[in-house]
């Protein structure tokens, strides 16, 4: 793999390089490393400090055996790409990505609440409001994301952060290729978020996500997600079935049917309980 700049480190927090994105290649010796915020599959993450802007990161350390054994390089090749491109509030940025001998490093935006999936686990689960919120910010990334023709595929709370000030970021793209509507259809999500043409092996588009969200908006609010069982196949019959007694316009069967994420941002739900930082403009 070629060492590539994507976006230089320090490019939001500095007057001298304001508006020049000056490139430079990154090495590990560039970074003060604090303390482990996770483990993943293939590698951890630290908390890191870039030694000339003292700009905090997020440093994802992925080892390249356990990528190549896996064989996932062609997919986190796919990742950094998507995930590179897209900028958005609600999307976690990814800076830059550097390599040595043994290692890939990303370097991302520092989420400093974490995963939302462990801040549901403690609260058990959110009021009107915090779910509103979550709801409405995901909404919004989801539009931007469909907007550039990438689907998630996979949004659940494990996937996604909080920010130091409660903002909610997309954190893993690892799922999505950016294709033609409908080309893939294999399965990549977690069984409790998937939708129905997605257990049907049929056509899917970005409406897939949208059931997503309304899975999560159910799962904020009650605290387990609505279709979930003792076993697999139950559960698959009953997201098929779409067996569940709660008013969703997101939650049905018909990709065609669930609402954009516009009328989502604008639903009178999400109105009643949220109030965006930025308004969204018709
Ligand atoms: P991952 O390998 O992406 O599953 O990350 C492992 C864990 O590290 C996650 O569950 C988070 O708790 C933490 N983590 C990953 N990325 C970040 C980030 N950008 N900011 C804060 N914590 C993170």
């Amino acid at each position: 793999m070629e060492p590539r700049v994507l976006q230089p480190v320090n490019d939001q927090n500095t007057s001298e390089n304001a508006g020049t994105p000056k490139k430079k290649e990154l090495t590990l010796a560039n970074f003060d490393i604090g303390k482990p915020l996770g483990k993943g599959k293939f590698g951890n993450v630290y908390l890191a400090r870039e030694k000339t802007s003292k700009f905090i990161v997020a440093l994802k350390v992925l080892f390249k055996s356990q990528l190549q054994n896996s064989g996932v390089e062609h997919q986190l090749r796919r990742e950094i790409e998507i995930q590179s491109h897209l900028q958005h509030e609600n999307i976690l940025r990814m800076y830059q990505w550097f390599h040595d001998k043994k290692r890939i490093f990303l370097v991302l935006e520092f989420a400093a609440k974490g995963e939302l999936y462990k801040i549901l686990q403690r609260e058990k689960r959110f009021d009107e409001k915090t779910t509103a919120k979550y709801v409405y910010q995901l909404a919004n990334a989801l539009k931007y994301c469909h907007s550039k023709k990438v689907i998630h595929r996979d949004i659940k709370p494990e996937n996604l952060l909080i920010s130091l000030i409660g903002d909610l970021k997309i954190a893993d793209f690892g799922c999505s290729p950016a294709v033609q509507w409908g080309q893939r259809t294999t399965l990549c999500g977690t069984l409790d978020y998937l939708p129905p043409e997605m257990i049907e092996g049929s056509f899917h588009d970005e409406n897939v996500d949208l059931w997503s969200l309304g899975v999560l908006c159910y799962e904020l609010l009650v605290g387990n997600p609505p279709f979930e069982t003792e076993s697999n196949s139950e559960t698959y019959r009953r997201i098929t079935r779409v067996d569940i007694r709660y008013p969703s316009y997101l939650l049905r069967h018909d990709p065609r049917k669930r609402i954009s994420p516009d009328a989502v941002m604008t639903h009178h739900w999400i109105v009643a309980n949220h109030t965006p930082k930025d308004p969204p403009r018709h």
